[in-house]
């Protein structure tokens, strides 16, 4: 047992051991609280240091405002676009112009109206927020209203002399006015960058803004005008010329001519005229039968005796509009010739002058032939498309004896006229225009220029040249019949 004895203390030995080797996880267990000591700290630092905690805290906040202020923004624009509604006219719009000389007419009481503007609103009873806004708007904006730009409108007329007149239109920034009892904020903007490509002038926008319940205003603002362009149009006669791809107003408007002041030889107007009035009122006509709504004249003869005069007073008659084109036109192709015809303004009269130099300058010279219509590229431009409103073309030349065949023939020369030189009958109608009562000296004149050929141009000027001086005119008939004309 003494044996045992010893070798029974051993087993604690072993028991230590395998205490001791019990020990290891519990060494490995005693790194817990140390862990749990690091999680500790960041939460430690994280909770008890001022700069992070303020950080969270600004960052919550931001985050808050941010979403306030998206939430303010869209419910600004959603209030904007419930409440406002705006209007854009671009530069390139018809109604730019009219629009920037309706404001100028309105500018000259811009000052007083901007400054009304407290006073009315508060005695519409429309104080509360929109009245103060107003004020603060029209007080704003009440500075930047004297803001104008100059547009210079010049004309010389056909005696060389020239008139200049300046009309002031709203510049560049914002402008309050009031039309029909309706707040709109006038903005025009320039953009620098882009730029209208046919002209090279900067774009430009006016936009127009006011309340959404009074969105007709615009329909109102926009037509009155119009309607005082149009006015200005009145009576009148626009010409207008190519301008690149697009037709452009050729000065001012001019005054009708009226058709009796061309005095064409016994008939030939009369046909004319009356043609066209019959094309112009028969569209169902021509569509019930799928014929190209259009129709060609050609006015030949000298130079000087009327055709581009006729064709003018007759667009003063129909009340249209005159486009003029030449087709020797340095830089004109056959597209743009194409898209010059197919998209003519409306209610116009489009008039080719002296057809035949365009073709014959090419006969005799390829070189320094600066257009590139080609005769083939005039027939399909011709030929083109007509609009439901109706082509009307008028062609003149001097020389139809060299017009190509094709050309002339039906379909795209419907009625030709001959205009020639003065006729007994166109001379004696022209004394009588220029002095009225004297018959007999007209009886006089007609037989001193019997068997000469003379213009009517001619002759008109020689009734300027001798104004109220008919036995003048008589005596010195000699001045018509001496050759110095250039045909
Ligand atoms: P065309 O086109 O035949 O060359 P215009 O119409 O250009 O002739 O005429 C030139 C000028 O002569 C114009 O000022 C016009 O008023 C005048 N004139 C020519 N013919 C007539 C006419 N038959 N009646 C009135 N004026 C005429």
């Amino acid at each position: 047992s003494a044996t045992t004895a010893p070798s029974s203390p051993s087993y604690p030995t072993q028991n230590t051991s395998s205490s001791s080797s019990q020990t290891s996880p519990t060494l490995t267990s005693s790194n817990l609280p140390e862990a749990k000591e690091e999680k500790g700290f960041v939460q430690t630092v994280l909770d008890s240091n001022p700069y992070f905690s303020a950080g969270f805290g600004l960052m919550a906040i931001g985050a808050g405002l941010t979403i306030l202020r998206k939430g303010t923004v869209s419910g600004a624009s959603v209030l904007r676009r419930q409440l406002l509604v705006t209007l854009e006219i671009p530069s390139k719009d018809k109604s730019y112009l009219w629009f920037l000389h309706w404001m100028s007419s309105q500018s000259r009481n811009a000052a007083s109206l901007t400054h009304a503007s407290g006073a009315e609103a508060a005695s519409a009873g429309k104080k509360g927020i929109f009245g103060r806004l107003s004020d603060r708007v029209a007080n704003k904006v009440n500075q930047r209203s004297q803001f104008l730009a100059v547009q210079t409108e010049f004309k010389q007329h056909d005696n060389g002399s020239v008139t200049t007149r300046f009309n002031l239109v709203p510049g560049n920034g914002k402008h309050l006015i009031r039309y029909n009892g309706s707040w709109i904020q006038v903005e025009r903007t320039r953009d620098a960058k882009m730029m209208d490509l046919s002209t090279g002038a900067p774009w430009e926008t006016v936009t127009l803004t006011t309340l959404s319940r009074d969105r007709q205003v615009f329909t109102a603002l926009l037509q009155e005008a119009q309607k005082m362009a149009l006015l200005n149009q009145e009576g009148k006669t626009v010409i207008y010329t190519s301008w690149g791809p697009e037709w452009r107003p050729f000065g001012q408007p001019r005054k009708r001519r009226v058709l009796q002041s061309v005095i064409l030889d016994e008939g030939v107007g009369e046909r004319v005229v009356s043609d066209v009035k019959e094309f112009v009122k028969n569209e169902k006509w021509y569509a019930d039968r799928g014929i190209p709504y259009r129709r060609g004249y050609l006015l030949y003869g000298p130079p000087g005796s009327g055709k581009t005069s006729f064709i003018q007073a007759l667009a003063g008659e129909l009340e249209y509009n005159i486009c003029i084109l030449n087709l020797s036109e340095r830089g004109l192709t056959n597209d743009r010739l194409n898209h010059l015809l197919t998209n003519l303004p409306e209610r116009s009269i489009m008039l080719l002058e002296d057809i035949d130099a365009a073709f014959a300058k090419r006969d005799k010279t390829q070189e320094g032939f600066q257009s590139m219509v080609t005769f083939s590229g005039l027939l399909n431009a011709l030929d083109g498309v007509a609009s439901s409103e109706g082509r009307i073309i008028f062609m003149t030349t001097n020389h139809i004896e060299i017009l190509d065949a094709a050309l002339i023939r039906p379909g795209r020369v419907d009625l030709r006229e001959y205009v020639g030189d003065a006729t007994p009958a166109q001379i004696r109608k022209m004394f009588k225009r220029f002095y009225e009562l004297e018959d007999v000296l007209a009886e006089k004149f007609v037989k001193s220029l019997e068997g000469h050929k003379v213009s009517t141009a001619a002759l008109q000027g020689h009734f300027v040249h001798f104004k109220d001086r008919p036995e003048d005119a008589c005596a010195n008939v000699a001045y018509l019949t001496t050759p110095h004309r250039i045909d």
